[in-house]
């Protein structure tokens, strides 16, 4: 692509916003052309806001280091400079469904990584290589809010992207799955910076995330729903049981899965091969962001781990292992991926990638 997409980011500063810069560096597709941060940061260069806590390994990327930071509520200041604007603020749930519907009225198309959205029966909750279908709702969504360009998308919380893939492959299969029991054990970087406090997560776990379990039983049954009366409605066959819990490992979300086939059940190579051999349209599509393969599957009996498994294909793939008969259900697993990376930012471009390849973002 010659003329990148010129993309803003709305909470540039913070851990996701840093992800996204990182990601979007170099970025054949899109190129970074507005920042934006609370008032705290607004004013400033990017690389002054940011000064003394930047947490990416790589140096802030030249391109933005001297953007300057706007107010991400005065959302007229992105006017002319961005067709895209990603979403990462961190703000009270009102504010975050204000302003981001006041990004999509004024034409941009939003991506947003905020929970705020999710609930609203004509946004579609975003796991490429799931529900592309639901992106068809968005020239509903615009009717119904009278929006002429801009419309807005939300990717899921960071924690369920570690069983959906796998579970949506044996559905995809022809075994529907009635019931779920998973227990994640979700990253530091996932509460964003500075998160718990160190002396409260060093020698320790915390069994509660505020709104985690919620989300996690919610969310895999609007992104397995289909479109109807205009709304995404969701796919009730699916019933989960969460346990969310706070651990120290700074990134990396993994998740202990038991699920219980609704009917035929395979056996555990023909599972296996399934999740081996799955493939979707981002990868089809060749978007820039998207792993191939999407879902690696481990035999070694202690994989996948945080440290050794978070990066595989650029922190996009989901890993896979520890597949076992369950003594209550059917099988269990255990499912891993990068939160900050495929939970949210990457998962985000990747989003914004497939809005580009079906045409949303002439
Ligand atoms: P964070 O590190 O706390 O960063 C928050 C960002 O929001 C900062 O850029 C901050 O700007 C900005 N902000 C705060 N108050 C604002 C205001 N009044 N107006 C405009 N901007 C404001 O949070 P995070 O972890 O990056 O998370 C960002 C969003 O992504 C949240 O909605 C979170 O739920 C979601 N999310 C996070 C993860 C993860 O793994 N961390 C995964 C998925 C989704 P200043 O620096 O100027 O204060």
């Amino acid at each position: 692509m010659n003329n990148r997409i010129q993309v803003g980011v709305i909470g540039a500063t913070g851990m996701v916003g840093q992800n996204f810069l990182r990601l979007l560096n170099n970025h054949p597709w899109f190129e970074v052309t507005y920042l934006a941060a609370s008032p705290n940061s607004a004013g400033k260069k990017y690389r002054e806001a940011v000064a003394g806590r930047w947490h990416m390994r790589e140096e802030i990327p030249a391109q933005v280091r001297d953007l300057i930071v706007e107010d991400a509520s005065l959302v007229e200041k992105a006017r002319g400079k961005c067709r895209l604007i990603f979403s990462a603020v961190e703000m009270d749930k009102q504010s975050i469904l204000a302003i981001e519907a006041e990004y999509a009225r004024q034409g941009f198309a939003v991506v947003s990584n905020n929970s705020a959205h999710r609930n609203t029966g004509d946004v579609p909750v975003m796991l490429p290589e799931i529900n592309h279908e639901h992106l068809n709702v968005i020239p509903l969504q615009q009717k119904n809010h009278g929006w002429d360009k801009g419309f807005l998308v939300v990717k899921p919380n960071c924690s369920i992207q570690s069983y959906m893939l796998p579970i949506y492959a044996l559905i995809k299969a022809g075994y529907p799955i009635d019931q779920m029991i998973v227990t994640t054990l979700q990253a530091v970087s996932g509460a964003g910076y500075p998160g718990p406090a160190s002396i409260d997560l060093i020698d320790n776990l915390i069994p509660y995330i505020p709104g985690e379990e919620e989300k996690s039983e919610i969310e895999p049954r609007k992104i397995l729903g289909s479109i109807k009366n205009n709304q995404i409605v969701p796919d009730e066959n699916l019933k989960i049981s969460a346990h969310c819990n706070r651990v120290p490992v700074v990134d990396g979300h993994t998740a202990c899965c038991s699920i219980h086939f609704a009917g035929k059940k395979p056996d555990i190579p023909e599972i296996i091969h399934i999740w081996r051999s799955f493939t979707a349209l981002p990868q089809e599509l060749k978007l820039p962001s998207a792993p191939i393969p999407p879902m690696v599957y481990r035999e070694e009996v202690d994989r996948p781990q945080p440290q050794k498994d978070r990066d595989t294909g650029n922190g996009m793939t989901v890993t896979v292992g520890r597949l076992r008969k369950c003594n209550v259900f059917d099988y269990r697993f255990v499912g891993l991926h990068h939160n900050t990376v495929r939970g949210a930012a990457g998962g985000s471009i990747l989003t914004a990638e497939l809005l580009v390849a079906k045409g949303f973002l002439t």
